[in-house]
């Protein structure tokens, strides 16, 4: 889709730091991270949100949902790690094209305490 941004990150018209990708899915680093491993695994194809998916989407969601363990692993998230998909604006959704935030190297535990 053109005008979004991570359209372009995940099809390398603007260039990142990539983590992983495929023909189907790209990984790269947040940039204003909140973790000291925040990485945004999001689809090459442009989907807007969690309520845009389609039940045509049901292999490349699950192609994604498998390749995050993978793609903790070579991050060293050994420990574990926290995936948030932020959906609308109550959901503090900014970027309007699906990404799944893979956090980790720190303690996430919520609610904190
Ligand atoms: P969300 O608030 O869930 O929509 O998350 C959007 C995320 O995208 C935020 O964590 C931003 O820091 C991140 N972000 C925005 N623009 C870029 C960019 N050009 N490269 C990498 N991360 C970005
Ligand atoms: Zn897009």
């Amino acid at each position: 889709m053109e005008d979004c941004i991570f359209c372009m990150l995940a099809n390398g018209q603007i260039p990142t730091d990539m983590v992983y990708e495929d023909e189907l899915c790209a990984c790269f680093r947040d940039a204003s991270p909140q973790a000291p491993v925040h990485m945004l695994l999001v689809p090459k194809k442009h989907i807007g949100s969690l309520n845009e998916l389609e039940c045509g989407d049901a292999e490349l969601i699950a192609h994604m949902m498998l390749k995050i363990k993978e793609i903790a692993a070579s991050e060293g998230l050994d420990n574990g790690y926290r995936c948030v998909i932020n959906t609308g604006e109550d959901g503090g959704q900014t970027v309007p094209h699906l990404h799944i935030h893979i956090l980790g190297k720190r303690s996430l535990l919520w609610p904190p305490g």
